[in-house]
């Protein structure tokens, strides 16, 4: 049975005429030196340009570290390759079985409706896959993935990623939702998007009104840097929570943008002001031309110990790493325990002093 038509949307008209897709433009609105133009376009062969006027408008031009430009601004770096990179670095192909599904745990699915976004940020994982020529299910291959996820009775939960699922129109983004809220096992569905930075005038009533759906339905807001969170982004968070969205949040590890804990802290005190549960902070994946963004895992964990002392619990995401090959994520702590002999753990408080704690008949040791 035929679900939905097939896809995208284009976006909004005026916001699509002044989104920056090039070096000349890039240049012409002051954001590089023309002469960079050439090198831009170079970089963009690998991954297409794309900066709304939203993010535009949060770069300092007079800034030459800025960390929004940093994300959107092609780099001349983007064209290294080091051996350790792949052009699949979470393994999404080894654990799709067919167009548009990523089946990487028993209960959840990853549903790829379409592959565009509003912006591209230089650092993406999937660079080698999204992009406006990225490709879009068609309607058989969308009514076979949501066949898939109706025969397969593990399932219990649904993330519509991409590519941006945001950047669908209301109508076909409500008939997917329409679908799986259909489906009785179904759960969760969790949307993973960057639209409320990017492109927050795409948050009308009417995409609201399309998220409507008697299952859980969370939105996961991609979001690396406090000055993200500009007015019109605070109205579109605001907009879909007062509507009873409940929302997370994402954010990568990026070095020079969001690496140091007084950037990371705003970034999670703002996101909670606006009632966005921090989620996840990925460590920078494995993707080709990205080694400019990675911190090390020592500098990332560093990170993390540094937030638990500055900021709540609620503000704290699971610093996580996608295992290369499609093996799920793993968690990177730091934690905060280690064994200290027989019958005692340490833990480790706040300010680093460090106590011992008995452990319980039962309590796994280490050898
Ligand atoms: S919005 Fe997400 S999928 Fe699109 S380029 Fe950015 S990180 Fe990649």
């Amino acid at each position: 049975m035929s679900v939905v038509k097939p896809i995208v949307q284009t976006m909004t008209a005026t916001v699509a005429a002044r989104t920056l897709r090039s070096g000349a433009a890039l240049a012409a609105a002051g954001l590089i030196d023309p002469a960079e133009a050439a090198a831009a376009d170079a970089a963009a062969r690998t991954l297409p340009i794309a900066i709304t006027p939203e993010i535009a408008a949060l770069i300092d031009v007079t800034d030459a570290d800025d960390p929004i430009a940093r994300q959107f601004v092609p780099d001349p770096r983007e064209l290294e390759r080091r051996d350790e990179e792949r052009t699949d670095p979470i393994g999404d192909g080894a654990n799709s079985p067919l167009s548009g599904i990523v089946h990487r745990y028993p209960d959840r699915v990853l549903l790829m409706p379409a592959m565009t976004c509003p912006v591209y940020c230089r650092f993406c994982f999937r660079r080698d896959g999204v992009g406006p020529e990225g490709g879009t299910l068609s309607e058989a291959e969308l009514d076979a993935a949501l066949d898939y996820i109706r025969s397969h009775d593990e399932i219990r939960e649904v993330i519509l990623s991409g590519g941006d699922p945001l950047m669908l129109s209301p109508r076909r983004l409500g008939a997917i939702v329409a679908a799986l809220d259909a489906m009785a096992r179904i759960e969760i569905i969790r949307i993973h998007t960057r639209v409320p930075v990017a492109d927050p005038g795409r948050i009308t009533d009417k995409l609201i009104a399309a998220l409507g759906a008697g299952t859980a339905l969370y939105v996961v807001l991609h979001c690396n840097h406090p000055r993200e969170l500009a007015p019109a982004a605070r109205e579109a968070v605001r907009a879909l929570v007062d509507s009873g969205i409940p929302m997370l949040s994402q954010t990568v590890l990026l070095k020079g943008v969001n690496d140091d804990a007084d950037t990371m802290e705003a970034l999670m005190r703002a996101l909670v002001r606006n009632r966005i549960k921090p989620y996840y902070l990925h460590h920078a994946d494995l993707a080709r031309g990205t080694g400019h963004f990675r911190t090390t895992i020592a500098a990332g964990r560093a990170l993390m110990g540094s937030l638990r002392g500055r900021i709540s619990g609620l503000c704290q995401p699971s610093y996580v790493l996608d295992v290369p090959g499609g093996f799920g994520k793993a968690r990177l702590g730091p934690i905060d325990l280690e064994d200290a002999g027989a019958d005692t753990f340490r833990v480790t408080d706040w300010r680093g002093g460090t106590h011992d704690y008995p452990a319980a008949a039962g309590d796994a040791k280490a050898d």
